[in-house]
């Protein structure tokens, strides 16, 4: 999709990276960082938020904009990954049915429901502008019945949240141009016709955009096929959400293969695992390749940069490389100060807009 999305905080120019601030914040860095970087929306996950602190104290304190101090838009990821990732890894946790998910966050822990309702109205309270709808995840090994039960259950739940979305925002007498966007989640794993059909049946019921679910990435680090299917299944005057994509070489692929808005821990991760990303050559003047030798990681722990005066990438305009040495960012990793996590993860999110304004003129001169 060309141009931008429209959302209650404002438009939303596409390509965009969305940065996870998974429990309402994207640690050691507050909203004026962001807004300097050029991030224009981030994601939180509204699991993670129901969890702690609780939905109704955001609300209670204005809603989640006001909460985070953050005016752009934000998108709400349904959480239906992370109870999948919380169930796959203990399974004695929670129970999957019609109804939702039945968890607890620890074996004594008291027992929650997450049904599509809930999803959505949590979401609708947090004041989200772009929400998913709750989906199943089948893991990467599962075996055909239990794909074709997550692609069942995932057009099921998607049917509830696209009513509830409905019925909540008409009783509130929203208008079409306030409303947020709600996105569907195709699901399906690596077999086609599933994909296929869960594509179509979200396609019925219609969404705002929609999202790849499932594992985007082999173990030799390739982007699934099914990637591609799912560009191809949906409508291309919505937005597509390539949802957890990811490494920076993967970001460009699923970008070229038309997705539009990307989301993913890893950059600012990595920075505060004291791995940050250099172009090889400018990416403003440089159209990045298909592989992965546009860039390079460098380690802030090796011993080669104790004394070394250059900054992270000369190239670079963020804070971390106009004003710091890597030798400055060294001796901060190496005694554990805050400013090491901020300087690292400014620097990574430069680079991940840097590369999406990259790709945002590569369409633009399509
Ligand atoms: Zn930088």
């Amino acid at each position: 999709m060309h141009g931008a999305i429209s959302t209650p905080h404002g438009p939303l120019t596409l390509p965009a990276y969305l940065p996870d601030a998974t429990r309402g914040v994207i640690r050691s860095l507050d909203a004026t960082d962001l807004d300097a970087v050029g991030v224009r929306a981030v994601m939180v996950n509204v699991f993670h938020l129901l969890n702690r602190p609780g939905v109704r104290l955001i609300a209670e304190q204005g809603g989640i904009h006001r909460f985070m101090n953050w005016t752009g838009p934000i998108a709400a990821d349904s959480g239906g990954f992370q109870v999948f990732s919380l169930l796959d890894g203990a399974p004695k946790l929670g129970s999957v049915s019609n109804k939702g998910f039945t968890y607890r966050l620890d074996p004594s822990g008291k027992k929650h429901l997450l049904t599509p309702a809930k999803c959505i109205q949590a979401q609708l309270r947090l004041g989200a502008d772009l929400l998913f709808c709750l989906d199943y995840c089948a893991g990467p090994d599962v075996s055909p019945q239990a794909l074709r039960q997550g692609v069942r259950q995932t057009v099921e739940w998607s049917r509830a949240c696209r009513e509830t979305f409905d019925q909540i925002l008409d009783e509130q007498r929203i208008p079409p141009e306030r409303r947020p966007l709600l996105l569907g989640v195709v699901q399906g794993g690596e077999d086609p016709s599933l994909r296929r059909e869960c594509a179509e049946c979200l396609r019925e019921i219609g969404f705002d955009g929609y999202g790849f679910g499932g594992w985007p990435v082999t173990d030799s680090g390739r982007l699934t096929e099914s990637v591609g299917w799912v560009v191809d299944l949906t409508p291309s005057d919505k937005p597509r959400f390539a949802l957890g994509i990811g490494k920076p070489e993967n970001l460009v692929q699923a970008f070229r293969l038309g997705y539009d808005l990307f989301d993913c821990v890893m950059p600012t991760r990595d920075a505060r695992h004291r791995r940050l990303y250099v172009f090889n050559q400018s990416v403003e003047q440089q159209r990045p390749g298909k592989g992965a030798d546009f860039y390079r990681c460098i380690y802030m722990e090796d011993a080669k940069h104790v004394r070394d005066p250059e900054p992270v990438d000369p190239g670079c305009d963020c804070l971390c490389c106009r004003g710091y040495s890597r030798a400055y960012l060294h001796h901060l990793f190496r005694i554990k100060d805050g400013l090491a996590h901020r300087l690292a993860s400014i620097h990574n999110l430069r680079f991940y807009q840097r590369l999406i304004a990259a790709l945002a003129t590569e369409r633009t001169a399509q």
